[in-house]
C-alpha cells in the first residue's frame, strides 16, 4: 500500500521480505531475504533517497543499519511490552496497571512481551501465578470503547492527525475501524500522541492504540509504523496514511489528513466475500492484498465512504460469512 501510495508521486520502489509471495513485488524490486541479512540490506539501501518499514518486528538494528525512519528507537521500544509502558508511564500517558499479576489485579491479561499481534501470546488469569520471564501482566480494562489516532510528523516537524477512529476487535484481532469516531476526546488524544513524538524525535506516520473507559484514556500499545486502524484514510481521507508517510520521510510537504466524509473499514480475514457483492454496496472500495487463504489471516479490506449503518452491516456479514 506504500508502493501504491508513492508510484503517482513518481516514486519507485524496492522491497525486502523473508517471502517470496510478498504482495509488494507487484509494485517493485522484491529481495528475498532475513530483515537482518546485511548484504540484502546492502541491497535494499543501495540509492534509495529513504529506507522505512512498515512491520514493527524489523530487527532494530537490521534498521539503524539503514538509516531507517521512523527512528529505530522508536522500534525499539515499542517491540517490548514492558519498555513501552514504561515509556508511557515515563510521559505521563496513563495506561492499564501493569507488571506483575500482583501489580495488574485479577482477573489479569498476561501478555507475551515481544512478537505478540492481533492478540496472538495473550491469555487471561483469574487466579495470581507466577508470570514467565518474558511475560507481562495487565490490568483487564472493561473500555467503553477501543480508538486509535494516526498521526504524521514530517522531516521539518509538521504534524497531522487524521481524526480519531473507533475500533472493534473479535479474538484480538481488527474487524472494524470507523471513523471520525463520534464524540471523540480529539484533544486530549493529540496531546498524548505529541509526548510520543517528542521523546522518540519522530518522523512518519505513528499509530495510539488506546481505551476509552469512564471518560478516562487508557494508552494500549503505539505502533511506529502505517497501521490498519488508518487503512479508511486510503479513500476516506483527503490525504492517506500511505502517502503522507512517503511525503514525511522524503522531506515533502504533508497533504490535509481531513476525513472526505463518515468511513468505516471492514477487514477481510481469513477468507474473501465475492468482490461483485462488495462492489454493490454503496460508497464501497475493494482492496486486496493478494495473499494466500488462511485463518485468521488479514486478506484485504472494503472501505465503505459516506455509507449508513445499514450498509457497513451488510459488509460486515459479507465478510463475516467468508471469514474463518
Ligand atoms: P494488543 O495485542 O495489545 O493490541 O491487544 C489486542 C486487543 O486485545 C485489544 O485491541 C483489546 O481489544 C484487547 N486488550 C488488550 N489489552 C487489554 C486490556 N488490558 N484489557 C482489556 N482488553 C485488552
Amino acid at each position: 500500500m506504500l508502493g501504491l501510495a508513492g508510484i503517482p508521486l513518481g516514486l519507485r520502489f524496492r522491497f525486502l521480505d523473508p517471502s517470496a509471495e510478498a504482495p509488494a513485488a507487484e509494485v517493485g524490486e522484491l529481495v528475498v531475504a532475513a530483515y537482518d541479512d546485511p548484504a540484502a540490506l546492502v541491497r535494499l539501501a543501495e540509492g534509495a533517497d529513504a529506507v522505512t518499514y512498515e512491520f514493527e518486528n524489523v530487527p532494530v538494528e537490521a534498521a539503524r543499519s539503514v538509516r531507517a525512519l521512523p527512528p529505530a528507537r522508536a522500534l525499539e521500544l515499542g517491540q517490548d511490552r514492558l519498555t513501552e509502558k514504561d515509556l508511557f508511564a515515563r510521559l505521563g500517558i496513563p495506561t492499564a496497571r501493569y507488571g506483575s499479576v500482583a501489580d495488574a489485579g485479577l482477573p489479569a491479561l498476561v501478555k507475551s512481551r515481544r512478537l505478540g499481534y492481533d492478540g496472538k501470546g495473550q491469555r487471561l488469569l483469574h487466579a495470581d501465578e507466577p508470570l514467565g520471564q518474558h511475560e507481562l501482566a495487565e490490568e483487564l480494562v472493561s473500555f467503553d470503547r477501543e480508538l486509535s489516532l494516526v498521526a504524521v510528523r514530517g522531516l521539518n516537524g509538521d504534524t497531522r492527525f487524521w481524526p480519531l477512529a473507533e475500533n472493534e476487535h473479535r479474538d484480538g484481532i481488527l474487524r472494524v475501524t470507523r471513523a471520525p469516531a463520534p464524540h471523540a476526546p480529539t484533544a486530549a488524544a493529540e496531546e498524548l500522541v505529541t509526548r510520543l513524538l517528542d521523546e522518540l524525535g519522530y518522523v512518519g506516520v505513528i499509530a495510539l492504540e488506546l481505551f476509552e473507559a469512564g471518560g478516562r484514556l487508557l494508552a494500549n500499545e503505539f505502533a511506529p509504523r502505517v497501521h490498519n486502524t488508518g487503512h479508511w484514510t486510503i479513500d476516506g481521507a483527503e490525504t492517506s496514511q500511505f502517502e503522507n508517510h512517503l511525503r514525511a520521510i522524503l522531506g515533502l510537504p504533508l497533504g490535509s489528513t481531513a476525513a472526505r466524509a463518515p468511513s468505516a473499514m471492514v477487514n477481510l480475514i481469513g477468507g474473501t466475500p465475492d468482490v461483485a457483492a462488495l462492489l454493490a454496496l454503496p460508497g464501497a472500495h475493494v482492496h486486496l492484498y493478494g495473499k494466500d487463504p488462511r485463518p485468521g489471516r488479514k486478506l484485504g479490506h472494503v472501505t465503505l465512504v459516506g455509507a449508513h449503518g445499514d450498509v457497513v452491516d451488510e459488509a460486515i456479514r459479507l465478510a463475516d460469512e467468508a471469514s474463518c
